[in-house]
C-alpha cells in the first residue's frame, strides 16, 4: 500500500528520472535522465577503480566537463562519490535529494536463458546473475557490484537489470544450437546467446520510428559496429539470429577480437606449444582490425588511414572486415526472406566513411546500392542507399544508455 501511494504520487507529478547505471570491472558509468522528456540532466563515469589515480569525469548539458582524481578502491567508494556529486547543488549537483531518484537501470551482460526482458532486481535474480557469470565472467560480477553498491547508496529505491542478451532469447532452436552434443547445451548451457540487445533493440524501434513502420512489420537487419561488433536478424520485432554466440568473441571482425574462426585452429595451437590464456588472449585482445592491420591499432580510423596511405595489410584487415559482414547480410536476407533495411550503428557505423563504403559497395548483388553524397553525412540518421534501392540502408545512432532508462521507466509504471 506504501509504494502504491508512493507510485500514485510520482505519476500525479508525472516527473519520473532515472539513474542508469553501466558498471565494468574499474569502471562505472552513470547517466540521470529526466524521462518524460529522455533529457539528460548530467553523466559520468569513474575509472581505474582500485588503480592508480581514479578519474572521475562529470558532464551536464551546457557546461565543461569537469575532471578529478578521487580515492575510491571499490564500486561501493565510486557510487558514494557519484552520489556526492549528484547532490551537490551549489556545485552542479542536479539532484535536491538521493531520494527524487525513482528507480535505477543497470546494464547486465549476461542473463543467460532465464530474461528475455529487464526485471526488478531482487536476491533470487541477483542469485541468477551470480550463477551467469559462468558466461560471462569478466562482466556479470561488476555488473553486480554495480547493483549492490546502489543498495547501499540508495536503500529503498527499485533496481532493474536490462541484460545484453535478452533481446536475442527469441531466435529458435536451428539459430542459438551448435551442432554439437545436446548433453553439452543441456548440461553446461553451450548455446548462442547473443550480445549487443539493448543497442539493437534501440536501434530496432528507431528505424520503426524512421521508415513510418509498426515494427511488426518490418524486417530489418542490425549492424552494430563499434570496437566489439555484432549484426542481428529483426523479423517483426524479433531477433531470430545473431553473430555474437555463447560468448562476444564470435561473429564479425572486430577490433581485437578475431570473430568466427575455425575452431579447430585452436588444438593446432596448443600442439604449438601455446597456453590456453595465450590462446584466450590472442583471438580476444591480439586479433581483429588490430591482429590483420600490421600497424599496431584496432582502431578503425588508423586502420582506414593505413589503408588510404597504401599500407597493404591494413587495406587487407578493412576488405577482411567489410567481407564479412556483407557475408552475413546476405545470410541474413536470405533468413528474413528480403529485408526492408540495413540498419548501421555503432562508433564504426555512425563514423566511418571509408569503412561503411567498403560494406555497402558489397551489398548491391541484394539490392543496396550506395548513394555516394549521403555517405558523406556522419553522426546522424540518414539513408546512405540510393531511391531505386530495392533494400534500404540507413544509419541509426544508438542510445543503449537511453534504451536501459526506457525499459527502467517502462517497468516502474
Ligand atoms: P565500443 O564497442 O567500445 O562501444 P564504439 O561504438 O565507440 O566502440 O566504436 C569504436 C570504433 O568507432 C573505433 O574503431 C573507432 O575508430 C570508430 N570511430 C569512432 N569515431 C570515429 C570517427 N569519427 N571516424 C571514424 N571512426 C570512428
Amino acid at each position: 500500500m506504501r509504494n502504491g501511494i508512493i507510485i500514485t504520487l510520482k505519476i500525479r507529478k508525472n516527473v519520473v528520472k532515472i539513474l542508469v547505471v553501466n558498471a565494468g570491472s574499474s569502471s562505472v558509468k552513470f547517466t540521470v535522465y529526466q524521462m518524460e522528456t529522455e533529457t539528460v540532466l548530467a553523466k559520468g563515469l569513474v575509472e581505474r577503480i582500485g588503480l592508480k589515480e581514479p578519474n572521475f569525469v562529470y558532464e551536464r548539458p551546457g557546461h565543461d566537463k569537469e575532471e578529478k582524481v578521487v580515492a575510491v578502491a571499490n564500486h561501493t567508494d565510486a557510487l558514494k562519490a557519484i552520489c556526492e556529486k549528484l547532490v551537490d547543488t551549489d556545485h552542479g549537483g542536479v539532484l535536491e535529494s538521493l531520494s527524487d531518484i525513482d528507480a535505477i537501470g543497470h546494464r547486465v551482460v549476461h542473463g543467460g536463458e532465464k530474461f528475455s526482458e529487464p526485471v526488478l532486481i531482487d536476491s533470487d535474480v541477483k542469485n541468477t546473475i551470480r550463477l551467469c557469470a559462468n558466461l560471462a565472467p569478466l562482466h556479470n560480477p561488476p555488473n553486480l557490484d554495480g547493483i549492490e553498491a546502489c543498495e547501499k547508496a540508495f536503500p529503498g529505491t527499485q533496481n532493474v537489470a536490462v541484460f545484453d542478451t535478452a533481446f536475442h532469447q527469441t531466435m529458435p532452436p536451428e539459430a542459438f544450437m551448435y551442432a554439437i552434443p545436446r548433453e553439452l547445451y543441456e548440461d553446461h548451457g553451450i548455446r548462442k546467446y547473443g550480445f549487443h540487445g539493448t543497442s539493437h533493440k534501440f536501434v530496432t524501434n528507431a528505424a520503426a520510428d524512421y521508415l513510418g513502420k509498426p515494427v511488426d512489420e518490418l524486417k530489418l537487419i542490425s549492424c552494430h559496429l563499434g570496437n566489439g561488433s555484432s549484426i542481428a536478424a529483426v523479423k517483426y520485432g524479433k531477433v531470430i539470429d545473431t553473430s555474437m554466440g555463447m560468448t562476444p568473441l564470435c561473429g564479425l571482425v572486430m577490433g581485437t577480437r578475431s570473430g568466427d574462426i575455425d575452431p579447430a585452429i585452436i588444438f593446432y595451437l596448443k600442439k604449438k606449444g601455446y597456453a590456453a590464456g595465450e590462446i584466450d588472449s590472442i583471438l580476444n585482445k591480439k586479433s581483429g582490425l588490430l591482429g590483420v592491420g600490421g600497424i599496431k591499432s584496432g582502431d578503425m580510423r588508423d586502420i582506414v588511414d593505413a589503408a588510404a596511405n597504401g599500407v597493404e595489410t591494413a587495406r587487407i584487415a578493412l576488405d577482411l572486415w567489410a567481407h564479412r559482414l556483407a557475408f552475413y547480410v546476405g545470410g541474413y536476407y536470405t533468413l528474413l526472406s528480403g529485408a526492408d533495411a540495413v540498419i548501421i550503428t555503432g562508433g564504426i557505423g555512425e563514423n566511418s566513411v571509408p569503412a561503411r563504403a567498403a560494406f555497402l559497395s558489397r551489398l548491391s548483388g541484394i539490392g543496396c546500392h550506395m548513394d555516394r553524397a549521403a555517405i558523406q553525412i556522419t553522426k546522424k540518421a540518414v539513408t546512405l542507399s540510393t531511391p531505386d534501392s530495392e533494400l534500404r540502408a540507413i544509419v541509426l545512432p544508438t542510445d543503449e544508455e537511453l534504451m536501459i532508462g526506457r525499459e527502467t521507466a517502462l517497468l516502474l509504471k
